[in-house]
């Protein structure tokens, strides 16, 4: 059943018709045939019976002559009377013959047999006559002629003809009668054949009605769980989620309860996409939709809106701790382990809510500020619950007309480098420059990068900012003497890029900067998410003679594990270190230890942050050989970093001798 198709249904419907067309056309013509037939066996019957009568009547006329040929034979005794007897009497014979052939076949052969004979016997008692009227014995002629015996055979004859009328049309009768009785019956079989031939139809039609039926039925029913239904989880859809909360709200009116509503996101989810695979991603999706509706109650709702965000609807009496419970609850259930064909999938979620009736009256408009919730939340909080705010909103705005500002400046070369040399910590002689981004803002003035960076990083516009001011970079440090080298950050968003490697040396190429004078930095959070992309971009790189530095060493997780992993040529120490290495042992103790881990393995070491005498004094002391910072040079605008090139930096003569 589950095969049959509305398309089978309607075929055979139509089949169906055409058949029972093609038998109403079949039993028409029988019908007709039939009458046709009828009328010609009428027709046949009614012909041979007034042919018989006929000839009778004729048959009697040539009787009538014959008698009175006789009459006057034997009155005048003339032979000529017996001439025109003789003429008549061939004439009579065969018109006896041809009634005799054409009575209806259910004459009786005794009927048949007594025409003949009682012709016969006429013509034996009219030849006696004429045997007298040759004898010349005219009165025993007479005498004959008119006795009771000749004038019996005469009567007899007549009627026996005219009991041969009768019969004719007896038989008439009866036959016109027999050819109804087969006509009706032929109409009656036709009849009985046509209904059972319909009744079969029928039933078919009937059943085959009954089945496209059930299809559509079917078909309904999958057209309803595809318009209000998830096809991957299953879970309702925002359409069905819409519908559900309006219902809740109505029962919410009632019982004084308010709605919470729970928008909650898969962290990371695209790197989950790209670094297992889409069907990797699909299946940690119905996990986790499994999960999140094994968590809520039947009066409440869950469903999924897109790719990785899910929407949880509950009731709740106050506004805050029933709906963070519930959050909490599900972002528990989503972070256990995900076990799937073997690979450990590390999955996390995050989630915003907003209230009704506080935050808005409107389903749509609840979604949305649970969304933005949740967008805060991500930015600040993983893994965390967010409460909707008003805040929220003007931040929203603003961020989305900073988006348009940002990508405006991109495209007008508002983004410029800066250059921040990287010196020997000994000398201040300059190695090599990082690029650091600013904004020249047309009415803000210069932007620190920490003001755009991140949001260019969520926004999507990191890529293009970075070549933007890679390319712009390139060319001002090209032709700078002594071929420093020149540093670029590369964000965490970047690195899941596979062709990345690819690009940047497309970028060298197009302005014929030398690989082996370009570094990229990256901090080790960048790697963790989606190591092996981040791998192989490196791998890329360094192939080409591009140098990597491990950017903010100490701050992020793992670090050991990414060093023998990776291609790294340097590792920078973050600044948060330097900046406390005075006033805490902790950090002290950290920088000489990273000091020690870069020796052991060969990797020089850049102190970042050096704002003093004193703290390159400190670092020297410790073994570090690079650094950067505000002491030697803050960042500067190409044609200032220019002017630095061929000159220690940093140090006086003074500091010299009292170093030396
Ligand atoms: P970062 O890569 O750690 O860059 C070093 C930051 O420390 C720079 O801040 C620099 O100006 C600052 N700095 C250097 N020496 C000193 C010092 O002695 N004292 C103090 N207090 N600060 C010092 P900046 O330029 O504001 O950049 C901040 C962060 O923004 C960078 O940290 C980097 O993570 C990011 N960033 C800057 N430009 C870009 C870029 O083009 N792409 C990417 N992805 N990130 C960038
Ligand atoms: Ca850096
Ligand atoms: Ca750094």
């Amino acid at each position: 059943m589950g095969d049959f198709s509305v398309r089978q249904a309607t075929q055979t419907a139509r089949r169906m018709v055409l058949l029972a067309f093609v038998g109403l056309a079949f039993v028409f013509g029988c019908v007709l045939a039939d009458q046709a037939y009828v009328h010609h066996r009428y027709r046949e019957v009614l012909a041979s019976a007034s042919k018989v009568i006929d000839l009778s009547w004729q048959v009697a006329l040539t009787g009538h002559e014959m008698t009175a040929a006789t009459g006057m034979a034997a009155a005048t005794g003339s032979s000529i009377w017996i001439g025109v007897y003789n003429g008549l009497e061939p004439r009579g014979a065969e018109l006896i013959d041809q009634i005799v052939q054409h009575l209806p076949e259910d004459t009786s052969q005794e009927t048949r047999d007594r025409l003949i004979e009682l012709g016969r016997t006429r013509r034996g008692i009219d030849e006696r006559v004429f045997g007298m009227v040759y004898a010349d014995d005219l009165a025993a002629a007479q005498a004959l002629v008119n006795s009771t015996g000749y004038r019996d055979t005469s009567l007899a004859f007549r009627n026996q003809l005219e009991e041969l009328r009768q019969s004719v049309r007896k038989s008439v009768t009866n036959e016109i009668r027999r050819i109804q009785v087969r006509s009706w019956l032929v109409s009656g079989g036709l009849m009985v054949l046509a209904a059972l031939f319909f009744a079969i139809i029928w039933r078919r039609l009937n059943r085959d009605m009954g089945k496209s039926e059930a299809a559509f039925a079917v078909a309904e029913a999958r057209l309803e769980q595809l318009a209000s239904f998830d096809p991957l989880t299953g879970m309702p859809n925002r359409q069905r989620l819409i519908e559900e909360i309006q219902q809740m709200m109505i029962r919410g009116e009632r019982s004084g309860q308010r709605l919470a509503v729970i928008a909650l996101d898969i962290d990371g989810f695209r790197a989950i996409n790209d670094q297992f695979g889409h069907d990797v991603g699909d299946r940690v999706l119905r996990e986790a939709g499994r999960r999140i509706i094994s968590s809520v109650r039947q009066d409440e709702i869950a469903a999924r809106l897109g790719d990785d965000e899910f929407v949880i609807a509950i009731s709740c009496q106050n506004s805050q701790d029933a709906p963070m419970r519930v959050a909490r609850r599900i972002i528990d259930l989503i972070g256990q382990p995900h076990l799937l064909e073997g690979i450990d999938v590390d999955v996390r979620a995050t989630a915003g809510v907003s209230i009704w009736p506080d935050d808005s009256a409107l389903p749509d408009e609840l979604l949305r500020k649970a969304d933005v919730a949740l967008a805060r939340a991500k930015a600040e909080t993983r893994g965390e619950v967010r409460f909707f705010q008003p805040v929220m909103d003007a931040d929203l705005r603003e961020r989305a007309r900073l988006q348009t500002e940002l990508k405006q400046a991109i495209q007008e070369g508002q983004i410029v480098p800066y250059f921040q040399p990287v010196v020997d910590l000994a000398t201040g002689a300059i190695q090599g420059f990082e690029v650091l981004a600013r904004w020249s803002h047309p009415t803000r003035g210069i932007i620190a990068p920490t003001a755009f960076i991140s949001f260019a990083e969520d926004s999507g516009l990191i890529n293009d900012l970075t070549f933007s001011l890679l390319r712009a970079a390139l060319k001002e440090a090209r032709a700078w003497p002594g071929e420093p080298t020149i540093a670029i950050n590369i964000s965490q968003r970047q690195l899941i890029d596979a062709k990345l490697a690819g690009k940047l040396l497309g970028a060298l190429a197009d302005v014929d900067f030398p690989a082996h004078r370009f570094e990229v930095e990256v901090t080790e959070n960048a790697l963790a998410s989606d190591i092996r992309t981040a791998k192989y971009i490196l791998y890329g790189l360094k192939s080409r003679g591009v140098r990597i530095s491990l950017d903010d060493f100490g701050t992020g997780y793992s670090c050991l594990g990414h060093l023998a992993q990776l291609p790294v040529d340097k590792i920078k120490i973050d600044r948060s270190f330097t900046r406390t290495m005075h006033g805490q042992e902790q950090s002290a103790t950290i920088i000489k230890s990273i000091i020690g881990l870069g020796r052991s393995l060969g990797l020089p070491v850049i102190a970042e942050g050096i704002e003093t005498l004193e703290d390159a004094k400190t670092l020297l002391a410790m073994g570090c050989a690079t650094a950067q910072g505000y002491f030697f040079s803050p960042p500067l605008p190409a044609a200032s970093a220019q002017r630095l090139l061929g000159r220690p930096l940093g140090y006086t003569d003074q500091d010299k001798s009292a170093r030396v």
